[in-house]
């Protein structure tokens, strides 16, 4: 078979026999990977891309490492699996990293997916408060153009439309509330935490929800699939004040955040909080195998203690925390520490921003450069004074200019309604520089081209 009857036939079993997941998003984008090093991939064809994007922000140390291969080999050949309601090795290993990263002191239950992690965190803090002797508080806030999972209650949590409709009713009892948006609705990063408008509309609305209501707010340091959106700097402590203020808890999704992504080994360490509870996936593993977790502070895992029949935490997945994925975040861990990558995000992080926003600043069509360490967002605007979106079709014609030349790059998802014109950019924390200046080249060339 020559090699383009090989690439068509590929393409067309794929398409029919694979159901894709947000299809169609970018009927160009069409490719089917056969292998990768690096932040390289290659296809069935054997074109190579360079991935801008680590995948779905989640291969924060490249593809191709033999260690993780290895470590997942090693441990498939001592033990391939133990329930977590026993225990094994791998997991108390991991377990005491992750409270080490996390600055203690932190207690681990473990699962596969960010959604998982998620719904995980929202049934701990309802059963908490009602264990608390407050069972009035069920509610979780969060915000709009937020994403936190694809199950009932992670998305009931999200925050974009486009993605609940037709899915609904969703889980009840979640309220949301518009996030800070430094790029259309600035606000100072001297405003002391309390005094910040986006602050207070939290604050409002727990009041008028009634405090006693709210178990919880759920929230991403920075936005990320929704549009990599910055907080103004006091805006989590703003956030983590008002929640202690009404008794509910603060989570932290650091599912795209977490393992070094914003230049810190979780996103809310550049703020100077301490959440209640951390969700992270992803990089955990730099997604060579599912596993995520929740992070809990031990005062909250201590309520689980009591001895009536249903207080402790009746929750259980058969996969969760698998002694292999967890041998193998070790080991990513190991990786990203050595390799000094949470330091490196930050560092290549800064001037790869500052070099797009001094080469695309100026762009009619550019609104705004922002992000932090190796998560980069590119807002598109119609009109630099309005800040009307860029349509939809522009947005994705840059991608695929992006991908003509060899680069893969994203942009928020295709579901934040009315809003759809930030592209993003995400790479392996260990891109070589090589790779990165030739994603500055072609995004800067394509977005030229509109
Ligand atoms: N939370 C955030 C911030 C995410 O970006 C995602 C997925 O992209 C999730 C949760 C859900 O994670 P998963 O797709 O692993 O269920």
């Amino acid at each position: 078979m020559t090699q383009t009857n090989l690439k068509s036939d590929v393409l067309s079993k794929d398409e029919q026999y694979v159901w894709h997941s947000m299809k169609p998003y970018n009927p160009q984008a069409t490719y089917v990977v056969e292998r990768s090093d690096g932040a390289r991939i290659m296809d069935t064809d054997g074109v190579e891309y360079i991935d801008a994007m680590a995948g779905l922000w989640c291969v924060n140390v490249g593809y191709g490492r033999k260690e993780l291969a290895d470590a997942a080999h090693e441990q498939m050949m001592k033990n391939a699996y133990a329930p977590l309601s026993q225990g094994h090795l791998p997991a108390v290993e991991l377990a005491e990293k992750l409270n080490e990263l996390l600055g203690g002191d932190y207690v681990i239950f473990f699962s596969n997916s960010g959604s998982e992690a998620n719904e995980t965190a929202f049934k701990i803090a309802r059963q908490y408060h009602q264990q608390k002797g407050q069972s009035s508080r069920y509610k979780i806030v969060s915000r709009y153009r937020a994403y936190h999972g694809n199950s009932f209650g992670a998305l009931a949590a999200t925050g974009q439309a486009e993605r609940k409709y037709k899915y609904e009713p969703l889980s009840p009892g979640f309220i949301h509330v518009a996030p800070p948006d430094q790029y259309r609705e600035h606000e100072s990063d001297a405003i002391a935490p309390l005094d910040l408008a986006s602050v207070k509309a939290v604050d409002k609305t727990m009041t008028w929800e009634l405090s006693d209501t709210i178990a919880a707010m759920i929230l991403e340091p920075i936005i990320t699939g929704g549009g990599v959106i910055m907080p103004p700097e006091n805006y989590l402590k703003g956030i983590e004040e008002v929640c202690k203020r009404h008794g509910a808890l603060l989570i932290v999704d650091e599912v795209i955040c977490g393992f070094g992504r914003t230049g810190k080994p979780f996103g809310f360490m550049n703020y100077g909080v301490k959440p209640d509870i951390i969700t992270m996936a992803k990089g955990i593993t730099s997604a060579y195998l599912p596993l995520s977790a929740t992070a809990v502070k031990r005062e909250i895992y201590e309520v689980f203690k009591g001895s009536d029949a249903y207080s402790y935490f009746r929750h259980v997945n058969t996969f969760g925390g698998s002694p292999v994925a967890c041998a193998v975040a070790l080991k990513n861990i190991e990786i990203l520490e050595q390799e000094a990558l949470f330091e490196r995000s930050k560092e290549i992080g800064a001037a790869t921003l500052q070099t797009l926003q001094q080469q695309l600043q100026h762009h009619p069509n550019v609104g705004d450069v922002r992000g932090k360490g190796l998560l980069i967002g590119i807002e598109l605007v119609a009109d630099k004074v309005s800040k009307e979106p860029l349509p939809v079709e522009k947005v994705n014609a840059v991608i695929a200019k992006c991908k003509e030349q060899g680069v893969i790059i994203g942009k928020n998802g295709a579901t934040v309604a009315g809003f759809n014109n930030v592209l993003t950019l995400s790479p392996p924390l260990n891109i070589v520089q090589e790779d990165l200046d030739r994603i500055l080249d072609v995004v800067v060339d394509s977005v030229n081209k509109l």
